[in-house]
């Protein structure tokens, strides 16, 4: 072992190779979230607050501990693409599992963008797809949501058929919360070669898909992940579903075994249990209404519509500062003030019901507060 290493290096020369990492990748904020402690109820990250029950955990740790694990897990994980293709309907050789949904989008980005491309995505929306294009040299074009937040179909179709390279349409979007229409996104796939993303994070809520479009259209790529409404964050386990044709290019841009032995098989068990998290998405959906009518009744609050499992809502005050004060509440939620568009809103991602209660006591408290002060 070597003694602990001092770090010396004189500030120049580090200076000197900081220099040399691409100046796209220098130019990018770092992509971070807030991180509080356990003693925080966490309503931020749109995750499922049920934990899978202890006996499928159990479960799947012990099916885990039956494979070697000094072994390298297969190259592709053909088992768990064969499961999700029958959970969703669609044919194994069109599924490609990746490490979370971002890897997929990595994959995908760099199966089609790069230096001079035009990757044309609507603004607010999930920013990895942003982040990511920029890693890579590609063009973003932003078309911006109408001013309630709802999408604006004939603008993107517009600037999408105008050169775009790509377009990503997150279905519910995250964070507004809202649908884009079927039939609109039918419209554009009828005009143009060109791949579309639907990111359908949140499919399980929704309810609402793309996919039988596929079928008809190649050029579509529908996203899924087992992040949110499956439980599994921690897991990072996402897929895409395409054309077959596709799915072999792409899975040349995967990295071999990107998905490591322990999360495939908490994935595959949890396709096999799906029936235990019918009843808490159910409950999730209920939960959400209720937040969503309570939250209606908050005098300031605009609350807007969502066929998710979060809540994107706004109030007359800083953003920041109701977050903060929530917080004090220990309560953390989302606040979106970074984006300019966003400005004076917040996101809330349903919860437990006692969870759901303490925020909606914390925000109407905050509210009343400041419209006396
Ligand atoms: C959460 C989220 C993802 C990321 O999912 P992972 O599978 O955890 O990487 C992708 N897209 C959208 C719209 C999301 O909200």
């Amino acid at each position: 072992m070597l003694g602990r290493l001092r770090y010396e290096v004189e500030s120049e020369s580090m200076n000197e190779v900081v220099k040399q990492v691409h100046s796209r990748i220098r130019s990018l904020k770092p992509y971070t979230v807030r991180e509080v402690g356990d003693d925080i109820i966490k309503m931020d990250k749109n995750e499922n607050p049920y934990d899978l029950p202890e006996s499928l955990k159990r479960e799947i740790t012990e099916a885990a501990a039956k494979r070697s694990w000094s072994r390298y897990p297969p190259i592709v994980a053909s088992e768990l693409h064969e499961k999700i293709a029958r959970y969703t309907g669609w044919i194994p050789e069109g599924v490609i599992a990746g490490n979370g949904s971002d890897e997929m989008i990595l994959m995908i980005l760099m199966s089609f963008l790069g230096e001079g491309k035009r990757l044309v995505v609507p603004t607010p929306s999930f920013p990895m797809f942003t982040y990511i294009a920029t890693l890579i040299g590609a063009t973003v074009v932003q078309v911006p949501l109408n001013d309630d937040f709802s999408y604006n179909p004939d603008a993107l179709s517009d600037a999408f058929l105008d050169g775009g390279d790509l377009l990503v349409i997150c279905s519910p979007n995250n964070p507004t919360g809202g649908l884009f229409p079927l039939d609109r996104l039918e419209d554009i796939l009828e005009r143009t070669t060109a791949p579309v993303i639907m990111d359908e994070a949140y499919y399980e809520f929704s309810r609402v898909t793309a996919l039988s479009l596929v079928e008809k259209y190649p050029n579509l790529i529908i996203f899924r992940t087992f992040s949110k409404a499956f439980s599994l964050a921690g897991q990072r386990i996402g897929y895409g579903l395409m054309s077959p044709e596709l799915a072999v290019e792409i899975g040349k841009v995967k990295l071999p075994f990107n998905i490591d032995v322990f999360s495939i098989t908490a994935a595959m068990r949890l396709l096999e249990n799906t029936g235990i998290l019918g009843e808490t998405i159910e409950g999730i959906i209920r939960e959400r209404d209720r937040l969503i009518r309570s939250m209606n009744q908050i005098e300031d609050v605009t609350v807007y519509p969502t066929a998710s499992n979060f809540i994107l809502f706004r109030t007359p005050y800083e953003s920041t500062s109701v977050c903060d004060d929530i917080l004090r509440d220990g309560i953390l939620i989302r606040d979106l003030s970074a984006n300019p568009a966003l400005r004076g809103t917040l996101r809330v991602t349903t919860s437990r019901p006692s969870d759901n209660d303490r925020f909606l006591g914390s925000l109407s408290r905050i509210m009343n507060e400041r419209g006396r002060g």
